[in-house]
């Protein structure tokens, strides 16, 4: 519910934008919110064929929660996790695209992201009933399954295979990401100009400007405060992917420490480095621009602010900003320039 609110709210700050469209054109501005993907999407467009636009793009949303889904059995990803250690299965070419931009940043981030720490997430239970910190020996288990060096894809037939029996995929840390490019796909088609995809807070595409012909702004959640309280700042973007992960999203504390649902695939342990939370910009004339901002945030998450910050400084138009637990804001200078309002409790590091 809290979840729900703060969603809403998020919405306010980028939505004083749209009203400015929707009263020049108000016919065509269109407006939907549906509980998809574990979480309340939010998608808004102004134009002469907002609410085609809108309509297909909420179908799409539904197709693609039931294929990146872990617990749905007409889903891609159930099916490869049930075949583990057996049978290559056929999917869907989105899942193996997912797959496949998965693995590539496996690979660049040294196993920081990885979708096979599945059977950690299940063993943790982070954000279900049934969380709970597992044993060492319960850990040490399960990091034996995890290893994106064992999904094998036979890109020809579209199939995958998880190479040893218990291993799983996770799709959680992609699938809005590959959701909001496929939406803004959508909206292209149809010439939608003026548009805010938002899935969640998590994974936002803005395009165009809004009344006043500025960029949009979106409000950056505040690790340590609801949004009712305040904001960590605001950034503005224009035809540009945003996304943020945190440790505030699902997480439960034990003895005062907080776990999290970002996990180390190393250690098998949330990532525990002293992010709070970060957040990525990229510009939406990258290809799959959301997908690898959704990547990029859970794997500057998992590498903590400096290796962070270097990993994202060697990719060109990629701008990141990290705050950590001693309440420190760490920016790409590019996200310097873009971020107003940073709130108190926070200083700039340099
Ligand atoms: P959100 O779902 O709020 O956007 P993220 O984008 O940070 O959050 O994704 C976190 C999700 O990614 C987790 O809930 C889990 O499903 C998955 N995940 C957790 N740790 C990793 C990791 N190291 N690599 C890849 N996926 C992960
Ligand atoms: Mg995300």
């Amino acid at each position: 519910m809290k979840k729900i609110i703060s969603l809403a709210l998020t919405a306010l700050v980028a939505a004083s934008v749209f009203t400015g469209c929707a009263k020049k054109n108000n016919e065509f501005y269109e407006e939907k919110n549906l509980n998809l993907m574990d979480t309340v999407v939010d998608l808004r467009a102004s134009g002469t064929k907002a609410t085609q636009a809108v309509k297909e793009a909420m179908k799409r949303l539904e197709e693609i929660d039931v294929m990146a889904s872990p617990n749905n059995e007409k889903g891609d990803v159930w099916k490869i996790n049930q075949g583990a250690g057996r049978d290559y299965v056929k999917v869907n070419p989105d899942t193996i695209k997912m797959i496949q931009m998965a693995v590539k940043y496996s690979k660049m981030s040294n196993g920081a992201f990885d979708i096979t720490v599945s059977p950690l997430i299940n063993l943790w239970g982070i954000g279900t009933d049934k969380a709970r910190v597992p044993s060492d020996q319960e850990i040490k288990e399960k990091l034996s399954l995890v290893g994106y060096d064992k999904i094998s894809i036979k890109e020809a037939d579209n199939s995958v295979k998880l190479e040893k029996e218990g291993m799983a995929i996770d799709l959680g840390g992609i699938a809005k990401g590959f959701a909001a490019d496929e939406v803004m796909k959508i909206f292209k088609k149809y010439n939608i100009e003026n548009a805010l995809i938002d899935l969640g807070g998590s994974s936002i595409y803005a395009s165009g400007k809004n009344k006043t012909q500025s960029p949009w702004s979106i409000g950056i959640q505040h690790p340590r405060l609801d949004r009712s309280e305040g904001l960590l700042g605001i950034v503005k973007i224009s035809d540009e992917a945003l996304s943020t992960s945190g440790d505030y999203e699902r997480f439960f504390i034990k003895d005062n420490k907080r776990y999290h649902h970002i996990l180390n695939p190393a250690t098998g342990y949330p990532a525990d480095n002293g992010v709070m939370s970060d957040t990525i910009v990229i510009k939406g004339n990258v290809a799959d621009a959301n997908m690898q901002a959704d990547i990029l945030t859970t794997t500057v998450f998992v590498l903590g602010a400096d290796k962070g910050m270097k990993f994202i400084e060697s990719l060109p138009g990629i701008e990141c900003a990290v705050t950590t637990t001693d309440n420190k804001l760490y920016s790409s200078s590019g996200f310097k320039k873009r971020l107003t309002d940073l709130h108190k409790d926070f200083t700039e590091v340099q």
